[in-house]
């Protein structure tokens, strides 16, 4: 079965084709900078990869050049060859607490969710309704980023403001990150040979965007990022949790407008911020003193949220660091595990140096692996999941 799934962005398209079960990977592209003139786009198929330099004015056409690039080197003819087309959409809201195979009516609900995720939603959909249009006949499903966080519960999605405001403004908690937590929670309970069900966890997902999840018997019961990908952690160019106020002083005391709060917090904050680049490891090469402070800013925050999950969850049988921080900087890892071994974590220092997929002491009560992120991989497999049921549904119907 071939399943190609769509991330859709702003400017930019990545796609992955897979072979099912399997999760075999036959084609990957990635379209760059669409509508600018240098647009880049990097096809990769086997062990053979190839750059192309061609000016992409539309998502429209960066799906036809990875059309043309699919039939050229004999992979897939055209896209309604594909058994599904999944697509990451950012913001499900309420509406979707899972995958749904895509119709009018989920469109429908797409485009009024773009209102909360502005950024993402919008290209999103973009991607859905131009495949829809290229495949009409390809069964398309929508796999949300937030749905994994619809199991939280309400005492956890609520913030403390008026009842109303979360009634009349959907203002809640949604978090985000879902695929990413969904998979390496599931990577790390087949290592423990074990059911998530049968499982409590803390996913630790650090990147440039970084968030953390508290996992109870294989759902999800909290996690930090909120009502948008700012709370939480503090990140590569993101603040994470900050005194509200703060953006009402700016506000009225500092002469800064709503979207200069908006690109402060979003953009200019984080480790960027605080000193000056993005990239841990250029930071951690650094010798100075707010290089090294921003380090410890963020592994203090880590810290926190660790305490506070191993407090809400009462025990904890697996940490799991993934994405490019916490799959790579083991000085990270080590930092922020340090003084842990009272709360049953105990580090085996060579397998954290060495990036070993387990790398706690066999006598450590709580499990930390090291688990590499596959956000594709679990779309294609949530998809098939999706066109399973919608399979036994339709057999269901023909025997009525
Ligand atoms: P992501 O958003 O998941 O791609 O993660 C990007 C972040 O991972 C950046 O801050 C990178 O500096 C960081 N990163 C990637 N590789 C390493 C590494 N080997 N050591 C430390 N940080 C890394």
């Amino acid at each position: 079965m071939k399943i190609a799934v769509i991330n859709s962005g702003s400017s930019s398209i990545k796609f992955q084709l897979f072979s099912m079960p399997e999760g075999e990977i036959l084609a990957h592209a990635l379209v760059e900078k669409i509508g600018e003139t240098g647009s880049k786009s990097i096809f990769e198929y086997g062990d053979k990869k190839r750059e192309i330099t061609t000016a992409v004015k539309t998502h429209h056409d960066g799906l036809k050049l990875i059309n043309t690039l699919l039939r050229e080197h004999h992979i897939v003819e055209h896209f309604s060859e594909l058994d599904a087309i999944a697509h990451r959409v950012v913001h499900g809201g309420e509406s979707f607490k899972s995958a749904v195979l895509i119709d009018d009516a989920v469109i429908e609900k797409i485009k009024e969710l773009i209102l909360l995720a502005p950024l993402h939603n919008g290209a999103n959909l973009e991607g859905i309704l131009i495949s829809r249009k290229k495949a009409p006949n390809v069964p398309q499903i929508a796999v949300f980023d937030t749905a994994f966080h619809s199991t939280m519960p309400k005492e956890a999605y609520l913030y403390a403001l008026p009842y109303e405001v979360y009634e009349k403004h959907k203002i809640r908690r949604y978090g985000f990150h879902g695929t990413s937590h969904s998979y390496v929670m599931k990577e790390a309970a087949k290592e423990m040979k074990k059911s998530p069900k049968e499982l409590n966890m803390i996913t630790l997902h650090l990147g440039n965007g970084s968030s953390a999840c508290a996992i109870q018997n294989g759902i999800s019961v909290d996690t930090s990022m909120g009502f948008t990908p700012l709370e939480g952690l503090m990140m590569g160019t993101r603040c994470g949790d900050i005194d509200p106020a703060i953006t009402l002083y700016l506000q009225r005391e500092a002469g800064f407008g709503v979207d200069d709060v908006d690109a402060l917090l979003n953009k200019r904050s984080g480790l960027l911020g605080v000193c000056g680049s993005i990239d841990l490891r250029e930071i951690e090469k650094r010798d100075d003193e707010l290089s090294k402070t921003a380090i410890e800013m963020m592994v203090r925050r880590v810290k926190k949220y660790i305490g506070s999950y191993m407090a809400l969850l009462g025990s904890v049988d697996a940490l799991v660091f993934t994405a490019g921080i916490g799959e790579n900087s083991h000085t990270l890892r080590a930092k922020i595990l340090q003084n842990l071994e009272v709360l049953g974590v105990e580090l085996d220092e060579e397998a954290n140096r060495q990036n070993a997929l387990l790398i706690s002491k066999k006598s450590s009560k709580i499990k930390v692996f090291v688990i590499k992120t596959d956000e594709e991989l679990e779309i294609a497999r949530q998809s098939e999941e999706v066109l399973r049921k919608t399979q036994i549904i339709y057999q269901a119907e023909k025997y009525i």
